[in-house]
């Protein structure tokens, strides 16, 4: 197995896509074991003491919004993609469909991991780690978040990059964004709203620089989001990690959108008042209506990452 050889099998797991729906299990199951390689664990891990708990906690908060959460799945449906071994999977109990039961990977305290060869060439090589990280990162997640999954996945500290927006350096992934972001999106989602966060108005300038203003995704990137004006939203830092991150969401009203602050949200001080008082407030119009955000981007973030209310869940969803 060698770097190439990898980075071939991981570009050609399948991640279950239907309807725009977010897949995110596989990647954080592999995001979860590259961050024990990071950290020089062993090889196998122990399902219920060192997967089921931070696989559930990535799901939860990097997830699309769901009742229930199976991190049961990927761990059981991975070894079909060639990228994970579980010994003595053949005795244990499964489905029709080849998945292991929850009760029967606790009982006979299963493990799982990387196939040897990948393990001794990742453990060797943390720059592969890292390239591979990033790869899956990029394929299903806004950049806003990448290093908020390194640190929960358990990456150490010389693993967060601050990335920039846009294609990650030497990345070779097959499949990872075969559409570069397109350079004039910022421009003109920034340009549409007239330099002004569209949930607060705050158009900070440094002489004539604007600081902290974003040009924000409605639908990610990652999931298939055009870098299109109707699905951009000019947006202070703030705001923009909030909406990736599903704390802040729009919903439809007469003639455009207001702005939802999710009830999970916490924060007490007269400072975080200002982030409250934008719940239920208009949102600021483009000077354009064919700029206004298109419905269907508005209705995949309130289905896939706004945190609340959750959505009932669904047993296929969960590749
Ligand atoms: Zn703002």
């Amino acid at each position: 197995m060698n770097r190439n050889e990898f980075l071939q099998k991981l570009g050609q797991v399948k991640f279950w896509r239907t309807r725009g729906q977010r897949a995110p299990h596989k990647p954080l199951l592999v995001l979860l074991a590259l961050g024990r390689i990071a950290r020089k664990e062993e090889r196998l891990a122990r399902y219920e003491q060192d997967i089921e708990r931070p696989l559930t906690d990535l799901l939860e908060r990097f997830g699309p919004p769901r009742k229930a959460i199976h991190p049961e799945y990927p761990f059981s449906r991975l070894p079909k993609d060639g990228l994970w071994e579980i010994p003595g999977k053949e005795s244990l109990p499964a489905t029709g469909q080849g998945d292991l039961h929850r009760s029967g990977l606790i009982k006979h305290s299963v493990t799982g991991g990387f196939p040897e060869p990948i393990y001794e060439l990742l453990l060797s090589d943390s720059e592969l780690v890292q390239q591979a990280a990033q790869a899956l990162l990029y394929e299903h997640f806004p950049y806003s978040l990448h290093d908020d999954i390194r640190t929960a996945a358990g990456f150490p500290t010389e693993f967060l990059v601050q990335e920039p927006p846009g294609l990650p350096y030497g990345l070779v992934v097959p499949r990872a964004p075969a559409r570069p972001r397109d350079r004039n999106f910022r421009h003109a989602v920034l340009r549409a709203y007239e330099c002004r966060c569209a949930a607060c108005g705050f158009d900070l300038r440094l002489e004539d620089e604007l600081l902290g203003l974003e040009a924000a995704h409605i639908k990610w990137h990652s999931a298939g989001g055009p870098s299109k004006v109707p699905n951009g939203l000019a947006l202070c830092s703030i705001h923009h990690k909030t909406l990736d991150r599903g704390a802040l969401g729009l919903a439809p009203v007469a003639g455009g959108f207001k702005v939802l602050i999710s009830a999970k949200v916490q924060g007490e001080s007269d400072a975080t008042r200002w982030f409250w008082d934008c719940h239920n407030a208009p949102l600021r119009r483009p000077r354009s209506s064919e700029f206004k955000p298109k419905a269907e981007f508005v209705k995949w973030h309130t289905r896939e990452v706004f945190r609340d209310p959750p959505q009932d869940s669904s047993s296929s969803d969960t590749n």
